[in-house]
C-alpha cells in the first residue's frame, strides 16, 4: 500500500483516484472545487484542504488538472511567488501529470522536476470519462526509464493499457498525435453518414458495412452520429457531451501547435479545428464534439440536435 496525493478530482480524476483506494493505496486528495472533492471523498479519498498537504507525504503524486497552465501553476508554481508541487514533495516521490497539456508545459514540468531532482512522468490518458470509471484507460508514459517503469505498475488498477512509450514528452506526444487523428476521423464519420443518408441508405445497414471495410475508426463506432444506431452516439441525447467541443478543441489546438513547431502543415486538423471554434462560437461548447456534423449539411438540419431542446 503506498500513500497517493491527488490533485484534480474531476470527471477523469475522481473515478482514477477511486480505483486507487479500491487497490488498498491511502489517495489524499485535493480539488479546488470543493463539490468535486465531496464526491471523492464519498469513494474514500481522503480529502484535504490544499494541494501541498495532499503532497506532502506521499509516495506518488498524480494531478489531472483542465488545461496546461493549471499543470504549470500547480506542479511548478510561479505567479506571486506560489510554491509549486515539485518544491513540496518528498525527494523520492514520484509525480505523474495524467493531464493533456501541450509539449512545451511537458517539457518545463520534466525540466523543473530535473532541477529539483524529482522524478517526474508525462502521463496522459485515453479512454474517456467511461474508461476513468470502469479502470480501462489507456496511459500514455513519458520520462526516465526507471521513472516509466514504476509508472506502469502504479497505474495499473485505473488502466486497460500502459505504454511506455520513450523519454521525457513522449507521453504527451503519443496522447496529441492520437487525439489529431480521432478529430480527423470524427470529421470523416460525419460527413460519410451524412453522404449514406443522401444517397437513400440506411443508416445501420450502412454502420454495419463500415465498421468492417476500410472506413472503420473508434468515432465511427462510439460517436455515429446519426440517432439509433450506436448505443453509445451522443447523437440519441441531443449531442449531450460524452467529450465536450470545448475539450476538443483544446487538445487540438496543442496537435495542431505542436505540428506547427515540428514545420508539418495539418490541414485537415486545421479544417477540424475551425469546425469547433464554428461549434463554441455558436454557443456549443459544452455540447458534444461530434456535433460538427451539424456543418455538413447544407440545409441547416442536424439529425438528432434540437437546439430549443
Ligand atoms: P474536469 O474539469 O472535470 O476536472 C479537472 C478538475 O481540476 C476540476 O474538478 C477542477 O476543479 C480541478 N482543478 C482546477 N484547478 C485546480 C487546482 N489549482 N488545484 C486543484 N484542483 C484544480 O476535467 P476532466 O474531464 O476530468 O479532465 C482532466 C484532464 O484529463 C484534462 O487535462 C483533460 O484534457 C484530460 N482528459 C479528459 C478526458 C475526458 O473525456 N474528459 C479524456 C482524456 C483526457
Amino acid at each position: 500500500m503506498a500513500v497517493i496525493g491527488w490533485i484534480g478530482l474531476g470527471h477523469m480524476g475522481g473515478p482514477m483516484a477511486s480505483h486507487l483506494v479500491e487497490a488498498g493505496h491511502d489517495v489524499v486528495g485535493y480539488d479546488v472545487d470543493a463539490g468535486m472533492a465531496e464526491r471523492a471523498a464519498a469513494t474514500g479519498v481522503r480529502v484535504v484542504t490544499d494541494a501541498a498537504a495532499a503532497a506532502r507525504d506521499a509516495d506518488a503524486v498524480f494531478t489531472s488538472l483542465p488545461r496546461s497552465e493549471h499543470s504549470r501553476a500547480v506542479l511548478i508554481g510561479g505567479e506571486g511567488g506560489r510554491i509549486g508541487l515539485f518544491d513540496v514533495v518528498r525527494p523520492d516521490a514520484l509525480v505523474l501529470d495524467t493531464s493533456t497539456v501541450d509539449v512545451a508545459t511537458s517539457r518545463a514540468c520534466h525540466d523543473a522536476a530535473e532541477a529539483r531532482g524529482i522524478r517526474f512522468v508525462d502521463a496522459p490518458v485515453s479512454g474517456g470519462i467511461a474508461g476513468a470509471h470502469a479502470g480501462t484507460l489507456t496511459f500514455m508514459l513519458g520520462g526516465e526509464e526507471a521513472a516509466t517503469g514504476e509508472a506502469a505498475g502504479l497505474v495499473g488498477p485505473m488502466a486497460g493499457h500502459a505504454f511506455v512509450v520513450g523519454g521525457p514528452t513522449a507521453g504527451i506526444a503519443a496522447k496529441l498525435a492520437n487525439n489529431l487523428m480521432l478529430f480527423i476521423t470524427l470529421q470523416a464519420s460525419s460527413e460519410g453518414a451524412r453522404l449514406a443518408e443522401a444517397l437513400g441508405l440506411d443508416p445501420t445497414i450502412f454502420h454495419d458495412i463500415a465498421t468492417v471495410s476500410s472506413g472503420d475508426s473508434w468515432p465511427l463506432r462510439t460517436w455515429y452520429p446519426v440517432p439509433g444506431v450506436v448505443p453509445t452516439s451522443p447523437a440519441n441525447r441531443n449531442f449531450d457531451a460524452t467529450f465536450t467541443t470545448r475539450l476538443a478543441e483544446k487538445d487540438l489546438s496543442y496537435a495542431l501547435e505542436a505540428g506547427d513547431a515540428a514545420g508539418l502543415d495539418l490541414a485537415a486538423g486545421r479544417l477540424a479545428m475551425e469546425r469547433f471554434t464554428r461549434l463554441i462560437d455558436e454557443g456549443y461548447g459544452d455540447l458534444d464534439c461530434s456535433l460538427v456534423v451539424k456543418y455538413v449539411g447544407r440545409d441547416g438540419r442536424t439529425p438528432g440536435f434540437d437546439p430549443e431542446a
